[in-house]
């Protein structure tokens, strides 16, 4: 079916060489948008506005894609994202946002910080959490500066520090208070029955129920160390740190009883470790204001 082109109003405004169309209802200007834009702020305003790029267009066949049932389109890089969500949650479209959350998973694992900003951005609550967690197995020092940190408040990067950090301190007593340890489950790090090679001087460590051990030495310096890197890096990846754990089975195999033992032993202990770890931080609150 034919549609008849709007009726113009004069002559005047029907040059072919105008470069812009005011449509009203039914109605069809052409005009040029140097005369309007001097006439008018508010047309030179409208005029110097970003005008529609390649780059909107690739995000507008992307969202369509998202809205199609027959498409499963893959967000490549974390750009591509924020290009799709934006008018995804723009226009309301709370089951492509849906489709679109669903791969950041991968995002987070790939640079957490610009993950946390933008989920921060969009106020996605769940990936923001899962962003600062993740944020966790890095230490904040250095800061590191992404381009991403323009979208975001000051407040969110106060609240990011702030959890980080009470994640560390929370992290941190696990290594210097064992009251989660059950001593009598973990002989083997004591030193005296069965190792008195490794005594520790009589330094004694107090575990669950106040049960009392004099611990191995080298066991004592592994725990140690450990209190500082989790204060930096609070998660369970850091208790089995293999720099760390060389260091300690270097300090173990030079006692003849430990030597053989050392291996197994701290894999078993290190999951318990690193449990009680990634246990304790999951209580701290990451406080999101949206
Ligand atoms: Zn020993």
């Amino acid at each position: 079916m034919e549609v008849d082109p709007p009726p113009l109003v004069s002559p005047l405004f029907n040059d072919a060489k105008a470069d812009v169309i005011l449509r009203t209802v039914g109605v069809d200007f052409r005009m040029y948008k140097s005369l309007l834009s001097l006439a008018s702020p508010f047309f030179d305003g409208m005029f110097t506005l970003p005008q529609p790029t390649s780059k909107s267009s690739r995000a507008v066949e992307k969202l369509l894609m998202f809205c199609h049932p027959a498409h499963s389109p893959v967000l490549e890089t974390l750009d591509e994202v924020r290009l799709v969500i934006e008018p995804a949650v723009k226009y309301d479209m709370a089951g492509v946002v849906q489709r679109i959350v669903m791969q950041f998973a991968k995002f987070i694992d790939q640079a957490p910080l610009r993950a946390y900003c933008i989920a921060w951005q969009f106020k996605l609550r769940d990936q923001v959490q899962q962003a600062a967690e993740h944020l966790l197995k890095q230490p904040l020092l250095p800061r590191r500066f992404v381009k991403e940190l323009d979208l975001i408040p000051a407040t969110a990067l106060h609240r990011l520090h702030e959890y980080h950090y009470s994640c560390g301190k929370a992290a941190r007593a696990v290594a210097t208070a064992f009251g989660w340890i059950d001593v009598s489950s973990y002989i083997r790090f004591e030193a005296g029955p069965v190792c008195y090679s490794c005594s520790n001087g009589g330094e004694t460590v107090t575990g669950y129920d106040n049960q009392s051990i004099s611990a191995r030495s080298w066991w004592v310096e592994y725990m140690r160390e450990t209190a500082v890197l989790l204060q930096e890096r609070p998660c369970g990846a850091t208790v089995k740190d293999p720099e760390l754990l060389n260091k300690t089975f270097r300090r173990a195999v030079q006692c003849r009883d430990c030597k053989d033992r050392v291996l197994m032993e701290m894999q078993e202990f290190t999951g318990d470790f690193a449990s009680e770890v990634e246990r304790t931080t999951a209580m701290i609150t990451l406080d999101i204001d949206f």
